[in-house]
């Protein structure tokens, strides 16, 4: 259980892969869960159903991160009918790879809309009120493409880098007011993302993974629940990668 007193929390991209697990885990470290998608209305369902199991209110929305209106219009309405917001997990990503040389300005809009704009506009919604409530915890998914950089990954790193300098600038201006914004930064998860790897470059990369496999989106997820929680209570700024030595 989680030791916050209030406990409601937002999770973007809580349809599949890291966002699914990390609305499971906060579900059952006892916080109400509001969760957006894009697209996928049945494992939105279907995860309202598993995850309110542990006893709490689970309401999965279609919200586009990138529009900054219906983000709004989403946590005004979740607010209204679940509680003031005390955590936001900003999970919602997607790739569009291509060299530059190749990139098209769509791939590229398209990819820093989603993950970059998305989170601004997550964060822009919820921390005035985390504010005036004096208190609340921010985690935002990046990457170690955005530590690190990644070929054929233009787009996805200068959006993943953002969201850390992000992270930190916020971390900075709100920790008087007693938030706490943290990144994660996962290097090769099991997910819908990594799955369209071909065999030649899922080999390739397990080499250079120290641990030898992949991690679980259920990995990231506890990471994730502990940076939310009071656990982490003297956390802020940091950006904590979950990596299997990758990046070693
Ligand atoms: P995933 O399995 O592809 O799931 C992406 C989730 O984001 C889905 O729930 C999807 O909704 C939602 N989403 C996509 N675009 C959206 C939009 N415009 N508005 C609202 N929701 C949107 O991805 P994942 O692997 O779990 O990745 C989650 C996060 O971790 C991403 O930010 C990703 O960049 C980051 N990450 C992943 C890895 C990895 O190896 N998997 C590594 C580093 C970082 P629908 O189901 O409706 O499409």
């Amino acid at each position: 259980m989680a030791d916050s007193t209030n406990r409601v929390a937002l999770v973007t991209g809580g349809s599949r892969g890291i966002g699914r697990a990390t609305v499971h885990a906060l579900a059952r470290d006892g916080f109400d869960v509001a969760f957006c998608y894009r697209s996928d209305d049945e494992s939105a369902r279907t995860l309202e159903k598993e995850a309110a199991e542990s006893g709490v209110r689970v309401v999965g929305t279609r919200v586009d991160v990138a529009d900054a209106q219906s983000v709004r219009d989403w946590i005004t309405a979740t607010e209204d009918e679940i509680g003031p917001v005390s955590a936001a997990v900003t999970a919602a990503g997607i790739t569009r790879d291509n060299p530059l040389v190749l990139m098209e300005d769509a791939q590229w809009r398209q990819v820093i809309d989603t993950n970059l704009d998305g989170v601004y506009h997550v964060c822009r919604a919820v921390v005035f009120g985390m504010m005036k409530r004096r208190g609340g915890s921010i985690v935002n998914i990046s990457s170690v493409a955005g530590v690190y950089g990644h070929g054929t990954q233009t787009n996805y790193s200068a959006s993943k880098a953002g969201i850390i300098g992000f992270t930190r600038a916020l971390a900075k201006e709100t920790g008087r007011s007693g938030i706490r914004v943290n990144a994660v930064a996962p290097g090769f998860i099991e997910t819908d993302m990594v799955a369209a790897m071909n065999d030649k470059a899922r080999k390739e990369a397990l080499k250079s993974i120290p641990l030898r496999r992949m991690g679980t989106a259920d990995e990231v997820a506890d990471l994730v629940a502990y940076l939310v929680s009071d656990r982490a209570a003297y956390i802020t700024g940091a950006v904590l990668q979950i990596d299997g030595g990758i990046t070693i």
